[in-house]
């Protein structure tokens, strides 16, 4: 259902007939303008986010323990991970909208790139961290591009 939310890309009455098993293949603008995906189809601009992605996959790499939040406000250079400040990436898309830094991480746990996990704290609390897929070394290879 997150992929629902996420999809911009498709027509949300064909969204629902797929998901309850019919098989449809209506493009967007199907409905005229009884969605808001086909209202605002033509506004939809599909950005290339591969080095936004590319970004996310390293920070993943070299700090343990991080989840969507952190990532994303190592990116942006935010002050309260200014501990990660040595880090390359630190600030490198500072300039980019939070929202997009959000919709690219979504899209990557949806489509399996990155998994979020639970882990057990000492103290006894529940925290969520992000690990990679194997899949994700295709992005950071060039393999696989990321746009949405
Ligand atoms: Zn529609």
């Amino acid at each position: 259902m997150v992929g629902f939310i996420e999809n911009k890309q498709d027509c949300r009455h064909i969204l629902l007939c797929n998901y309850f098993c019919e098989k449809r293949t209506e493009k967007l603008g199907f409905c005229k303008d009884r969605c808001d995906n086909c209202i605002n189809m033509r506004d939809l601009k599909i950005n290339d986010y591969t080095d936004l992605t590319k970004a996310i996959l390293k920070v993943i790499m070299t700090k343990k323990d991080l989840n969507k939040t952190k990532v994303k406000k190592i990116l942006m250079g935010s002050k309260t991970e200014s501990s990660s400040s040595t880090l390359d990436n630190y600030g490198e898309f500072k300039k980019e909208k939070a929202v997009n830094i959000d919709r690219v991480l979504i899209h990557l746990v949806i489509n399996k790139f990155i998994k979020e996990v639970l882990i057990k704290t000492h103290n006894g609390f529940w925290m969520e961290k992000l690990e990679l897929y194997k899949k994700s070394k295709k992005i950071l290879d060039n393999k696989v591009k990321i746009k949405i």
